[in-house]
């Protein structure tokens, strides 16, 4: 005996079930599009488990992704329309939908990303660039917040770049680093997992002074500090207490005088942070 849900189905009838059943049916007619579509943020993510060794927890989040979408996708829009009218046509229109959802279905997996990295690796986004390219190739909108702040606030003094000098007092000083408010004694932190490559006296200017090497032509440096927490050669992770700010040095008060360079060249710290 036929089901008059069979027939309805059939006919084709405006329904719930149908709805759903079209928008299930429609997934498998794009597939070619769907794949071409998800290429980039998968090869993102991709690359990012590759770069910090954690490729199950990201596969997973990858998968848990597109299975998010792949049921959210058909099964909100006939609710939505049932909530809102109930009738076949907004329910159909909404149907149609998921192609041109396309960005969002990005974005979440973007968002999906950074939660991975902010709960599973800190240092994720930063492996990430540096594992693609060197540091010296990477573009501002790229490096912007991949280092962490070197002080639990920061407050900035003196900016990077060229400045009136406050030792001599003669303009066209060019300032290497950004300043930032620090009283003395102050916990300066690693502003990404590295080894320490110097920890001593620094003869031009930066008195005691703590340098980190982060891979791929990118280091931290801090200056004017008043005691170190570290030795040459140790690793650090991003966060770690790495010395207490001071003003030795070059320094007419205490504050950090913070830099990064890349492949042996100061940039501007903003740019990282
Ligand atoms: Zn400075």
């Amino acid at each position: 005996m036929q089901t008059p849900r069979g027939r309805r189905r059939a006919a084709g009838p405006p329904s719930v079930p149908r709805v759903v059943e079209v928008a299930a049916a429609e997934r498998p007619r794009d597939p070619h599009r769907d794949a071409r579509r998800r290429r980039g943020p998968f090869r993102q993510v991709t690359e990012f488990a590759a770069a910090s060794g954690i490729g199950q927890k990201a596969g997973i989040a990858l998968a848990a992704t597109g299975l998010v979408l792949t049921v959210a996708v058909p099964a909100t829009s006939p609710v939505m329309a049932t909530d809102a009218s109930g009738t076949a046509p907004v329910a159909a229109s909404a149907v149609s939908a998921p192609p041109q959802i396309s960005a969002d279905v990005g974005a979440q997996i973007d968002f999906s990303r950074s939660a991975v990295v902010t709960q599973a690796d800190p240092d994720g986004k930063l492996k990430q660039l540096l594992s693609a390219q060197s540091a010296g190739s990477v573009t501002r909108a790229a490096s912007a917040g991949t280092l962490a702040a070197p002080l639990t606030s920061l407050v900035t003094a003196s900016p990077f770049g060229y400045r009136v000098s406050p030792i001599t007092g003669g303009s066209g000083d060019f300032h290497r680093g950004q300043d930032f408010v620090a009283q003395c004694g102050t916990s300066v932190l690693a502003a990404a997992t590295g080894t320490v490559t110097f920890a001593g006296w620094h003869q031009f200017g930066g008195g005691n002074r703590v340098v980190i090497d982060h891979g791929n032509g990118l280091e931290t440096t801090y200056n004017h500090l008043s005691s170190f927490n570290v030795k040459v050669g140790q690793t650090v992770s991003r966060g770690e207490v790495v010395a207490l700010s001071g003003t030795t040095g070059a320094s007419t008060g205490c504050h950090l005088h913070f830099e990064v360079q890349v492949n042996g060249e100061v940039v501007d710290p903003m740019g990282w942070l």
